[in-house]
């Protein structure tokens, strides 16, 4: 089916389909909007997009889709160094921009193409081939360089159709998000899951909790680090106890905002897992189990396995470690001009190699642990998660904010360092010791640092590799 079925589909339409940055469209508008971007990038090879959280982007998505041109989406805030990397990797023939003179052309940039969403062109969409890419994503950059990750057509739908399956999504609903348009977060499950499920789609610009709590939806998406700051505002947490869906997504989200989520809305979160290169993996469904500290289990057509580290696999008695692979129609085809790095990712028997380590049990349901290279602590011969340790110190009322890493230590190999965000009175040992009366000892951190603040990225994502060494 093609991408965006529901767009075509004939049926009744609401005025009020798509809300973005207060501007709202009928499907009808949309597809009209859209037509008039499509007929101008029809043919290009892809088309970059100034991504915004506005009309304007969702239209010029839209509009390259519909012409079948792949879609390159750049973060407004990309410093020139990203920004210029992004343009450059990906080939985008056209820079698709808002209009006037808030992004101007620098040198070396491709031609800007100011999209107008007051413009209406009929526009018959292109038959495109569900193996070329819909998107070229650019990974967040977590762990290295951004890498462009090549996202099929067939990998969106496929998607999409699984996540609609796993949470009963349908054209009932009203999905509400403040999330960036740049990532799959926000854009592909966000924007593009509205648009194919037929659902009405709510863009709150800032994903504050004053906005979540007036904007009226069924199925809300945050972030983790919206979700703690929902539930620091009772009083907007307590409005979202009417939504079918509180769904957290692209980081582990703190097992004390989980349970004071669902006191406060009498919700308990869905939790979902995916990456860029893989859209989405897995998910609490809506008709089963919310448990804190899991993500469900594989979406319909997605499969997984754990892999030890020599290879072997993994038992699944949901206390094994071992690395998530995954195979199924949600993958994307590779990253863009890197066939190296696309071949180090793939196993040889053509599994996708996420390199974050995870847990799952007897029943299916999967933990993440945490990625490999930041999150799995080896200490004095044990395995330790980094989010067991986190989840404990931010059990305790003055941490606000905890990121716990390895260092390395000449005896153990490695020793916890734990950076945290405190409020109110709270020493070193005082938080040594809460760690070690709640997990065992050897999970203990054995530094404390204090900070201001954790750096993080726009999708909120602790930056691990940014943290002052100790
Ligand atoms: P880069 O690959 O450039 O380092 P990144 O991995 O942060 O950046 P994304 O593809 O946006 O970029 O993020 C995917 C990662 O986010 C996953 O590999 C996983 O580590 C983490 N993640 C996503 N969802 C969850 C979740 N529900 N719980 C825990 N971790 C999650
Ligand atoms: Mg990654």
């Amino acid at each position: 089916m093609d991408l965006l079925t529901a767009l075509h589909a004939p049926g009744p339409d609401r005025r009020d389909a798509v809300v973005v940055d207060g501007r709202a469209f009928s499907y009808e508008e949309l597809l009209g909007a859209a037509g008039a971007v499509a007929a101008r990038v029809a043919g290009a090879p892809a088309v970059a997009v100034h991504a915004t959280p506005t009309a304007r982007t969702v239209v010029a998505v839209v509009g390259a889709l519909l012409a079948g041109v792949p879609v390159v989406p750049v973060p407004p805030d990309a410093g020139p160094a990203e920004r210029g990397h992004i343009l450059r990797d990906s080939g985008a023939a056209l820079l698709l921009t808002g209009a006037g003179a808030d992004h101007p052309a620098a040198g070396g940039e491709p031609e800007h193409l100011p999209v107008d969403p007051d413009e209406r062109a009929g526009f018959r969409a292109v038959d495109a081939s569900p193996d070329h890419p819909a998107l070229i994503l650019y990974t967040s950059g977590t762990t290295g360089a951004p890498k462009g990750v090549l996202i099929p057509r067939r990998a969106v739908a496929a998607g999409l159709d699984a996540l609609a399956e796993a949470w009963a999504w349908n054209a009932e609903d009203t999905l509400v998000h403040g999330l960036p348009l740049f990532h799959v977060h926000g854009l592909v499950l966000g924007v593009l899951g509205a648009l194919r499920t037929g659902s009405r789609l709510v863009h709150t610009g800032r994903p504050t909790p004053e906005r979540y709590a007036r904007a009226g939806g069924t199925v809300y998406f945050g972030v983790p680090t919206v979700w703690t700051r929902v539930v620091r505002d009772a009083a907007a947490a307590r409005e979202l106890g009417g939504a079918r869906l509180l769904v957290s997504g692209s980081a582990p989200l703190p097992t004390p905002v989980f349970h004071e989520l669902a006191r406060l809305t009498g919700k308990p979160p869905v939790e979902r897992y995916g990456m860029t290169e893989t859209l989405i993996t897995v998910s609490t469904r809506a008709d089963g189990e919310r448990r804190p500290g899991s993500v469900g289990l594989p979406v319909a057509g997605v499969a997984t396995r754990l892999v030890g580290e020599d290879g072997s696999p993994v038992p699944y008695d949901g206390a094994t470690v071992g690395e998530l692979q995954v195979s199924g129609p949600t993958l994307f085809s590779g990253y863009l001009g890197r066939p190296e790095a696309t071949a180090a990712a793939t196993t040889a028997d053509g599994w996708f190699r996420t390199g974050d380590m995870a847990v799952i049990g007897a029943d299916g349901m999967h933990r993440i642990v945490g990625r490999a290279s930041t999150d799995l602590i080896k200490s004095g011969g044990y395995r330790i998660g980094a989010g067991e340790v986190e989840n404990a110190l931010l059990d305790h009322p003055a941490v606000r904010e905890a990121a716990v890493v390895g260092a390395p230590h000449p005896d153990l190999g490695q020793q916890i360092v734990a950076y945290v965000v405190t409020e109110g009175e709270v020493g070193e040992r005082e938080l040594i010791d809460f760690v070690a009366g709640h997990l065992s000892v050897h999970k203990r951190p054995r530094i404390v640092v204090f900070l201001p603040s954790l750096p993080r990225n726009a999708m909120g994502k602790p930056q691990k590799k940014l943290l002052p060494p100790v």
